[in-house]
């Protein structure tokens, strides 16, 4: 049999109830290779049909999962983990040649997405609730157990086609509840091939689901009646959108959007040391991280010299097809993502930016109808231009020279966005009152990516996270389980038998 992913030019199939299903809908989308524009496969727009198809096979599928003991659900996840390990290779290549990421970058990001499912083998631990004798009154003890709510969805974005649906699913599936993935449709190819391995594990039909779509499979999700809850990554515009409409139907949701992270580099900053980690953070899979770097503020005497080092390294960047290991820049995702950011570009030189490296005329000739942007570096931005305050997601940086610490902290706490922060200093008291003040999700101190492990929590603040409770971790199993207090009082007198109670 000719699977899924085999039979690219086809069009992508469902996985739904244990089986790959072709979606009902007649709509489709190419997905394109972002290096040569070659059309990869055509990706199904699922319609309600499909969407109501996939919750009712895991609503049914929910009582007997949530039966099934936690550590006995935890071993579906040792052989997942077993087979995602054995087949890395495959699966960073797959990132690659969809999303355009260097191939280096798509293995950081299957191992990240492991690092999840590993966390997820934990389960019988991570969701113990806790008691205390006597806590009610004298003979009477109370305790906290979590329980599964029922069937959860997620949405997710194109710019990590394999790790973000990690980040939820093992934790909710592993808590007991059943599941439906919606990856992108800009790259939804990788999660083909995940959940032919997920196949083989042999869940039981119905407790793990994929269903490609666009928007109106989206929408479909966040009304339909059944489903509990839904865990969102995508811009800021979208997750607002996602937050508000699913929460409207009585939804629990949890909305990770867009990002403008900026660098402080203190004057005593160690640049020999940190150059390359700063370099990774702003031009890493060309600047589409929610977490990469876009705004650089050095701090006093910082500037000409950080200048200068950012400068000459990226304009050293080797740009290419992300599956040739020499690459250290890739494509990105679309031709319209292409414009878009040249367009971003435009403006802000128009709007004042000095172009101290300007991306807009790279050429990369093996790959003549690839959709490159070359690394840029806009200095003297300030903070009124539409390139310091959009989210760009490119490999474009603006540089933002300040006069103290103290401004650099007051300018990041002003952007509407809170998704990460970093600074470079040798000063252990500047780096004190950095993570005390900055007003973002997640700091890095002499670090670039500030990118949680899958046991801490995914935070953001601001418009950059719509929720309470985070992606990964703790926060994960929190938000897919519902507390229940029992309190309990048994006296001498409670001695009748009870019959015919039993699941
Ligand atoms: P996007 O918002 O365009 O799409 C994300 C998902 O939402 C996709 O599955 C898409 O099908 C769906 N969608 C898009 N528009 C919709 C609409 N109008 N109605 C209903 N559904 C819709 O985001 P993207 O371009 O795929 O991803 C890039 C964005 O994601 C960036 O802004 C980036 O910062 C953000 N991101 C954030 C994090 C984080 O942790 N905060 C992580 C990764 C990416």
């Amino acid at each position: 049999m000719v699977s899924p992913s085999q039979s690219q030019l086809k069009t992508l199939r469902n996985y739904v109830g244990g089986q790959w299903v072709d979606a009902e809908t007649k709509e489709t989308l190419p997905v394109h290779n972002p290096a040569t524009d070659e059309v990869l496969a055509q990706v199904p727009l699922s319609n309600k049909a499909d969407v109501d198809a996939a919750v009712e096979t895991a609503a049914k599928a929910f009582p007997s999962w949530r039966a099934t003991p936690p550590q006995e659900r935890a071993r579906y996840f040792f052989k997942l983990r077993q087979l995602l390990e054995a087949h890395q290779d495959e699966l960073a290549r797959l990132i690659t040649t969809e999303m355009g990421k260097t191939l280096d970058d798509a293995r950081g990001e299957v191992l990240r997405g492991i690092e999840n499912v590993e966390t997820a083998c934990g389960i019988p631990s991570l969701m113990m609730g806790y008691g205390l004798e006597d806590g009610a009154a004298r003979g009477i003890d109370e305790e906290v157990i979590f329980q599964p709510l029922g069937v959860f969805a997620a949405i997710t974005p194109f710019n990590f086609p394999f790790m973000i649906s990690f980040w939820f699913w093992p934790y909710a599936v592993a808590a007991g509840n059943t599941f439906i993935v919606k990856p992108s449709e800009q790259d939804p190819i990788v999660q083909q091939r995940v959940f032919e391995l997920i196949d083989q594990v042999g869940f039981p039909p119905g407790v793990i689901n994929l269903v490609n779509g666009g928007k109106e499979t989206v929408n479909t999700l966040l009304d339909h009646p059944r489903i509990k809850g839904i865990s969102f990554v995508g811009s800021s515009q979208t997750a607002a959108y996602v937050y508000a409409r699913a929460s409207a139907s009585g939804k629990r949701v949890q909305a990770s959007g867009g990002a403008k992270n900026a660098i402080v580099i203190m004057p005593d900053a160690n640049l020999d040391s940190y150059l390359s980690t700063i370099m990774n953070s702003c031009f890493g899979a060309s600047g589409q991280r929610c977490l990469a770097n876009s705004l650089i503020l050095p701090v006093a005497g910082a500037h000409e010299t950080a200048r200068q080092r950012l400068v000459e390294a990226a304009s050293r960047l080797r740009i290419g097809n992300g599956l040739q290991p020499e690459t250290e820049l890739g494509p990105v995702v679309s031709a319209a993502a292409r414009d878009r950011i040249f367009t971003a570009i435009t403006n802000g030189i128009e709007e004042g930016a000095q172009a101290a490296l300007d991306g807009r005329t790279v050429s990369v000739p093996d790959y003549p109808k690839g959709y490159f942007v070359g690394p840029t570096i806009l200095d003297a931005v300030t903070p009124q231009m539409h390139v310091y305050k959009e989210e760009i997601f490119g490999p474009v940086v603006g540089m933002t020279p300040v006069g103290s610490l103290n401004e650099a902290i007051e300018l990041i706490n002003a952007n509407e966005y809170g998704n990460a922060a970093s600074i470079f200093t040798s000063s252990g008291y500047a780096a004190r009152e950095f993570r005390y003040r900055v007003e973002t999700g997640n700091v890095g101190i002499n670090v670039g990516v500030a990118a949680p492990m899958a046991y801490f929590p995914f935070s953001g603040a601001k418009r950059s996270f719509f929720g309470a409770l985070h992606p990964q971790s703790r926060d994960a199993i929190r938000f897919y389980t519902e507390s229940k207090v029992v309190i309990t009082r048994w006296t001498e007198g409670d001695r009748s038998p009870v019959t015919g109670v039993g699941r």
